[in-house]
């Protein structure tokens, strides 16, 4: 697994309104919309393109076409956040969504939700702002690995080293993408310095924060 921090000024710049905890929930999301699509633009420059015949106004020449179509599988509900990003810069995409719960005496996460679009022999964006434990993360990836994607990538906001470790070992060929990496991880999952609980934050419910609300 490779990670890859996207460190183009304006993502810092972004991720740093995003971090700031005034920012309130309608800039907030505008923020993440927009860090989002540089992210994803990075996440995407492996995609494979076919050369084709352009006739511009003047004459003739060669450009290239996507090969593939794009879908994107958000993780309910942070990943929700993201999803415009990905729609902005693929109009075409399919979108996929899959919620996840933790079980509270196996710590194990499972599925409470999922609808996929056709995956099979698609280029797949699994969108999750924070990469935390990896439990879900790595879950996600393990159901959407099953349908046959043609690649996966996991494109995050900030993420912690202990996450981005449990992806390089239980997906090794699913490339990270991410604005920061941080220094860790609290008692209670959250990531420091972080920016709290980017669902809360998304959508103005309490405790985003990442205290007790
Ligand atoms: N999920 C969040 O929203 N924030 C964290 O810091 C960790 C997980």
């Amino acid at each position: 697994m490779s990670l890859t921090v996207v460190d183009h000024p304006l993502v810092q710049h972004l991720l740093a309104t995003l971090r700031d905890a005034a920012t309130p929930p309608p800039r907030f999301r505008a923020v993440a919309k927009r860090l989002s699509v540089a992210l994803v633009i990075e996440a995407v420059r492996d995609l494979r393109t076919t050369d084709t015949e352009v006739r511009t106004p003047l004459e003739r020449t060669t450009g290239e076409r996507l090969d593939s179509e794009l879908c994107a599988v958000a993780i309910l509900r942070a990943g929700l956040g993201m999803v415009d990003a990905v729609l902005v810069l693929f109009p075409r995409a399919t979108v996929g969504f899959i919620g996840l719960e933790r079980d509270d005496a196996t710590l194990t996460p499972s599925i409470y939700y999922e609808k996929l679009p056709e995956v099979d022999g698609r280029q797949v964006v699994v969108l999750d702002p924070m990469l935390a434990t990896g439990g879900t993360a790595v879950a996600a990836c393990h159901r959407v690995a099953r349908e046959g994607p043609a690649g996966m990538r996991f494109v995050c906001v900030v993420a912690a080293p202990e996450g981005v470790e449990r992806m390089s070992r239980e997906h090794p060929d699913v490339p990270v993408y991410a604005a920061a990496l941080d220094r860790g991880l609290n008692d209670r999952g959250y990531i420091l310095p972080g920016l709290g609980d980017f669902g809360d934050r998304l959508f103005g419910t309490p405790g985003g924060s990442g205290l007790p609300g």
